[in-house]
């Protein structure tokens, strides 16, 4: 879901304005292209980067790491996650993704669902031309949660 930018980041900007000024949000879209650099992708050539912000104002970084397998391969916003999550992290709340695309990308199901458990609210996905901003029920509406496995 394509939104306003200006108003998207001045929307998240208040939301989290304990911990997220547009200055820390730039920082984050740099550390996300930056992480990109990183890229571990031969076979599909398709580099993304991904900048996670937690609770407590921290930052973490991730990028996709393929394998001659294929399926061992990891995007960068799980490699992110599991980096914040290894360090400690509790709750990721938003996530600046990037890719070398011309058009926006988003994160894959399965990323959506492990930032989900982590908390994750906001994401936004960066292309060469364009941003995203869309929220976590748009981007996994009815996710599965922890809250489901618990008995009554
Ligand atoms: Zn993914």
């Amino acid at each position: 879901m394509k939104t306003n930018l200006e108003e998207a980041i001045k929307k998240i900007s208040e939301k989290y304005s304990h911990i997220l000024t547009q200055e820390k949000l730039l920082e984050m879209a740099s550390l996300s292209i930056q992480s990109k650099s990183n890229s571990y992708s031969p076979y599909s050539k398709f580099r993304v980067g991904c900048c996670l912000l937690t609770s407590d104002g921290k930052l973490f970084t991730g990028t996709n790491v393929e394998n001659v397998t294929f399926g061992l391969s990891v995007c960068a916003e799980r490699c992110a996650v599991f980096n914040a999550v290894s360090q400690g992290a509790k709750k990721i709340i938003v996530a600046v993704v990037c890719t070398d695309m011309e058009y926006v990308i988003t994160p894959c199901g399965a990323c959506r669902q492990v930032l989900v458990e982590f908390g994750l609210e906001d994401c936004f996905c960066l292309s060469l031309n364009d941003i995203n901003h869309m929220t976590a029920e748009e981007l996994l509406p009815s996710s599965c949660r922890i809250d489901h496995l618990k008995k009554e």
